[in-house]
C-alpha cells in the first residue's frame, strides 16, 4: 500500500475526530463520547505514523506502548478526584519532556551526522528544547506544591523575578545564537540547563493556591512544545494536536480567569494568598453563625418547594456526590423542584463538579448555571450551599476590597434560606471569612458533607 498518499488523509482524518472530540467535551452530556471520540483519532494517528515510518524493529516501540499504556491505566484508576490537578500536571510534565528530548534528539543527530542546522529545523528544535524543558520543570514543581513537599506559600521576591528574567533572556539568546552560528554542544546543553532553572523559577513563587489555572497555562505549553516536535520531525499530525492542545490551553486558562475575576498576570505575578495561610478559622469576631441540625433541615427541605444544591470542593473531599443525588431525589419525590447550581471554579479543576455529579449520574436538566438561578435567587425557598465556601462569598460582590472582588458568585445569600454544609467555619481556597455564614437567613450545618446529607436524608425518609 502506498502509505504516502494515505498517511496524510488518515493524519487528516484524526485532525477532524480531534476536533468534534473538543466540541463534545464542552458539555458534560456529550463528554464522554467526544472522549472517546478523540483517542479514535490519536489511535489512528499513531498506527498511521508507524506503518508509514517503515519501522524494522517494533520491539521498543511495543515495550514503550505497553509499559506507557499500563502506567496511565493504573494512574487513571487510582487516582482520586481531588487529586486530578497533580495528574494533569505530571502529565503536562512528561509531554513537555518528551517533545524536548525529541528535539535534543535531532539535535544530536544533525550534530553526529556533523551537519548544519537549517534555519526552519534549528528554530523548531531550539522552540522544543526551550519550551519542553520549561514545561516539565514547570510542572514538576506545580506538581510539588499541590502534593505539599514543594512549599505551597506565594513568594514574593524580586529577586527570584529578576533571576528568571534575567535566564529568560539567556535561554533565547542561547537558542538564537545556536541557530544563527550553528552547532556548539556545550551551549546547547546550557540553554537546556537554563530552561529547567526557567520553568521552576516560573512557578515557585505562585502560590499552591492558583496552580490549577498555572497548569492550565503549562498545559498550553505542552501543546507548543509538542507542536514544535511535530516540525521537527515533519509530522503533521503532531503540530496539528500540539496547537489544537495549545488554544485550548490557553483558552481554559483565560476561562479559569474570567471566573476568579483576575487577569493572567495577576495569577502569575501577584503572589496571590502570600502570608495567608489556608483552613485558618474564619474571623468571627462577635458575630454569630446559626447552627442548624438534620431533622430541622429535613423539615425546611421536605416542605420547599424551590431547592438550590451548590457544590464545592468540600463536596469532593468528602466524595458526598451520591449522597446529594439521593437527597435531591428524596425531594424531587416529594414534588420539590430540585436545580444543582455549579460555579465555574467551584473545586480545585474547571469541571470538578460536573465530573462528580455525573458521577452519580444526576440528570443533565438539574444541572444549571448561576447567571441561571442567581436573577431568581428570591424564589428559591432552600440554597443547600454543600463544602462550597468562596464561590458563594457575598464579599465578592459587596466589597471592592476583598481579594476576591468582582469575582461572580452564586448568591444564596439572596434565597429565603441557606443552609451551609461544612465541618467548621474555616476559609476556603482565597484564605478569606465568608459574611454569609452570620447571615439572619442563613444556617450552618456542621460535618463532613456525606455525613451531613446522609443525616439530611433519613430524615427527609421519615417526613
Ligand atoms: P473553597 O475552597 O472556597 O471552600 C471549600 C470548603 O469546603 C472549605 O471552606 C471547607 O470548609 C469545606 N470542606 C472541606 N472538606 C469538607 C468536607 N469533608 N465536608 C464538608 N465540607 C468540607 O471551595 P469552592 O468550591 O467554594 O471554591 C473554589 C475555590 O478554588 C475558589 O476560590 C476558586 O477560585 C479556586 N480555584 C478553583 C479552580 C477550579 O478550576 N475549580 C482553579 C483555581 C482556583 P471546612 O474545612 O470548614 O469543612
Amino acid at each position: 500500500m502506498d502509505f504516502g498518499t494515505v498517511t496524510p488523509l488518515v493524519y487528516l482524518l484524526s485532525a477532524v475526530l480531534f476536533i468534534f472530540g473538543i466540541k463534545r467535551l464542552g458539555h458534560p452530556e456529550t463528554a464522554a463520547k467526544g472522549n472517546r471520540l478523540a483517542s479514535v483519532g490519536m489511535l489512528l494517528a499513531i498506527l498511521a505514523t508507524l506503518l508509514d515510518r517503515q519501522i524494522l524493529d517494533f520491539t521498543w516501540i511495543i515495550a514503550g506502548l505497553v509499559a506507557g499504556g499500563l502506567i496511565g491505566l493504573v494512574m487513571a484508576k487510582t487516582i482520586k478526584m481531588t487529586a486530578m490537578p497533580e495528574m494533569v500536571a505530571v502529565f503536562n510534565g512528561f509531554g513537555g519532556a518528551a517533545s524536548g528530548l525529541v528535539a535534543t534528539g535531532e539535535y544530536l543527530r544533525i550534530m553526529d551526522m556533523g551537519g548544519t542546522l537549517a534555519i526552519d529545523a534549528g528554530v523548531s528544535i531550539m522552540a522544543g528544547t526551550l519550551i519542553g524543558a520549561v514545561t516539565f520543570s514547570g510542572s514538576m514543581i506545580a506538581y510539588g506544591k499541590l502534593q505539599g513537599f514543594v512549599t505551597g506559600n506565594a513568594v514574593s521576591n524580586p529577586f527570584v523575578r529578576l533571576l528568571a528574567i534575567l535566564l529568560a533572556a539567556f535561554a533565547i539568546g542561547s537558542a538564537v545564537y545556536l541557530v544563527g552560528f550553528g552547532g556548539d554542544l556545550p551551549f546547547y546543553w546550557s540553554l537546556v540547563g537554563s530552561a529547567l532553572i526557567l520553568g521552576v523559577l516560573f512557578v515557585i513563587p505562585i502560590g499552591g493556591a492558583d496552580m490549577p489555572v498555572v497548569i492550565a497555562l503549562l498545559n498550553s505549553y505542552s501543546g507548543l512544545a509538542a507542536a514544535a516536535a511535530g516540525f521537527v520531525l515533519e509530522n503533521n499530525a503532531l503540530i496539528i494536536s500540539g496547537a489544537l492542545v495549545g488554544a485550548s490551553g490557553l483558552v481554559l486558562t483565560n476561562i479559569m480567569c474570567r471566573a476568579m475575576n483576575r487577569s493572567l498576570v495577576n495569577v502569575l505575578f501577584s503572589a496571590f494568598g502570600a502570608g495567608t495561610a489556608s483552613g485558618v478559622t474564619g474571623d468571627d469576631g462577635d458575630k454569630v453563625a446559626t447552627s442548624i441540625e438534620a431533622e430541622d433541615s429535613a423539615m425546611i427541605l421536605g416542605y420547599a418547594s424551590q431547592v438550590v444544591f451548590v457544590p464545592g470542593y468540600g463536596l469532593a473531599v468528602a466524595q458526598a456526590q451520591h449522597k446529594i443525588r439521593e437527597l435531591a431525589d428524596l425531594l424531587t419525590a416529594r414534588g420539590v423542584n430540585v436545580k444543582y447550581c455549579v460555579h465555574p471554579v467551584a473545586g480545585r479543576m474547571p469541571g470538578h463538579m460536573n465530573v462528580l455529579l455525573a458521577e452519580a449520574n444526576v440528570p443533565y436538566d438539574q444541572l444549571c448555571e448561576p447567571e441561571d438561578v442567581n436573577p431568581d435567587m428570591e424564589n428559591i425557598d432552600v440554597a443547600v450551599v454543600v463544602g462550597a465556601n468562596d464561590v458563594v462569598n457575598p464579599l465578592a460582590r459587596d466589597d471592592a476590597s476583598s481579594p476576591i472582588a468582582g469575582m461572580p458568585i452564586i448568591e444564596t445569600d439572596r434565597a429565603k434560606t441557606c443552609i451551609v454544609i461544612k465541618r467548621s467555619l474555616s476559609v476556603g481556597y482565597a484564605a478569606i471569612d465568608n459574611p454569609l455564614f452570620y447571615k439572619e437567613n442563613n444556617r450552618m450545618f456542621f460535618g463532613d458533607a456525606a455525613d451531613a446529607l446522609g443525616l439530611i436524608a433519613e430524615e427527609v425518609k421519615q417526613l
